[in-house]
């Protein structure tokens, strides 16, 4: 047998159907696929062998939900009501925004996803071909959307046609590349005209794409979209035709029993971010009904500014606790539906499961290996709870996407994490004068 790159002595956590357990497994590759998985073959050749050293492998973290660019506005300001934070910070600076501080914000949170376990992301924002720039750079794989709303753009400017000229543009740019992939981005239901709504599902299913919106996730929303139009905003997308198994709904926090059995009905895909949701105080997603009703639910952590990291082990652990103290109920959101969460159901949520999300044969090589000789890690009775309450996206040694080692043994291999810091540094320095 002949691989581009074997893993060997690894605790191989496929994520597969049957959820299979390989210990003292093997993992081979061949260019951007994964070819062998199970014992070690007595001969094969390989180009790189990688020892997981008993270490966890599992298929790569999926970020359901994003603003990657928002890293350089991480910490700008804190502790105050969410109104004060957008007005007097996040705002003025959007409207400054440009597309290099996009694309070395950008390059910040590859580096940083990459050196806590993530493989693939999901991004809404502006000037996002310089995403699709840095990821490609990063060697990610990627969904990303040009953010569309009824205000101007520090993009596309005042015209939402220049926005919908750029979708497309996006679209067909990349359109054939392996790692970047394009969807439409319309904000929300309240900062959405209709027309902007329905347009971005005519774009949608012009070129098979998917949407991406924020959904329910304050009360004040839901208010306000009750006196608009007299509805919840699930039953407003409904009725607009907007719910479908191609819409990644972020947030879904305030859903009425009637909004979930649409959200069901519909196969629509959602993404929890309980970090974000517990800081902004916006509430608590009911995830532990939506999962009993086969929603498909995945994780994520949504932008920098607001968690204040994209550390998927910590949204995890997060996201199983949350929900453990909100019913009262330590068995609630067991250890392997929030893995499933962060792996095999991100991958649903993005269209991308026949392709990645689990460890198969056949499927995209997106791998990576936790190293699980620490005291932290010790001692290792059940790999799925080690990894939602102990780990730590630290604890990632090797990434792998599509056949590509990125990071070997910590050191970032497509990137230069020295010079990335040093521009982000200088770009924060530029922020701070603008604010004051
Ligand atoms: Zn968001």
């Amino acid at each position: 047998m002949r691989f581009s790159i074997a893993i060997k002595n690894g605790l191989i956590l496929t994520m597969d159907k049957e959820n299979r357990v390989i210990q003292n497994g093997f993992l081979g590759i061949s260019a951007d696929k994964i070819s062998y998985i199970g014992e070690e073959p007595e001969d094969f050749f390989s180009d790189e062998i990688i020892d997981a050293n008993e270490g966890i492998v599992l298929p790569g973290l999926v970020n359901a939900h994003t603003h990657i660019p928002m890293s350089l506005l991480r910490g700008i300001a804190e502790d105050i009501s969410l109104k004060q934070w957008l007005e007097e910070y996040i705002f003025p600076i959007e409207k400054k925004l440009n597309s290099e501080l996009v694309y070395i914000g950008a390059l910040l949170s590859c580096a940083e996803m990459i050196m806590s376990g993530t493989t693939t992301f999901c991004d809404m924002y502006f000037f996002e071909d310089e995403v699709a720039k840095a990821a490609k750079e990063a060697g990610m794989r990627c969904l990303i959307s040009e953010g569309l709303f009824d205000f101007p753009s520090p993009n596309y400017g005042s015209n939402i046609e220049d926005g919908y000229r750029y979708t497309r543009w996006l679209i067909e740019k990349w359109k054939d590349d392996p790692l970047v992939n394009v969807a439409v981005g319309p904000h929300t239901p309240y900062t959405c005209s209709e027309e902007i709504l329905r347009k971005s599902k005519e774009i949608a299913e012009e070129y098979n794409v998917p949407i991406i919106i924020h959904l329910a996730e304050t009360k004040a929303e839901v208010q306000q979209i009750k006196e608009r139009y007299g509805k919840t905003p699930t039953q407003y997308l409904n009725d607009l035709k907007l719910l479908s198994p191609h819409l990644i709904a972020a947030h879904c926090v305030h859903l009425s029993k009637k909004d979930m059995e649409l959200i069901k009905e519909n196969n629509v895909k959602v993404v929890h971010n309980p970090e974000c949701n517990m800081k902004l105080a916006s509430g608590i997603s009911p995830v532990p009904e939506m999962l009993s009703m086969g929603i498909c639910v995945s994780l994520g952590t949504d932008g920098s500014a607001s968690n204040n990291n994209l550390d998927l082990f910590q949204e995890m652990d997060t996201a199983a606790k949350l929900h453990k103290i909100s019913k009262m109920d330590p068995s609630v959101m067991d250890a392997i539906t929030v893995v499933k969460m962060a792996t095999i159901y991100g991958a649903e949520a993005l269209g991308m499961e026949k392709s990645i999300g689990s460890l198969e044969v056949g499927k995209k090589a997106d791998v990576i290996i936790l190293d699980t000789n620490k005291p932290h890690l010790t001692p290792l009775y059940n790999p799925f709870y080690s990894i939602v309450y102990s780990a730590v996206g630290a604890d990632v040694a090797y990434s792998i996407i599509n056949g590509k080692v990125v990071m070997r043994k910590r050191e970032l291999v497509t990137l230069d994490v020295e010079r990335i810091i040093k521009d982000a540094k200088q770009w924060a320095a530029q922020i701070r004068a603008w604010l004051s």
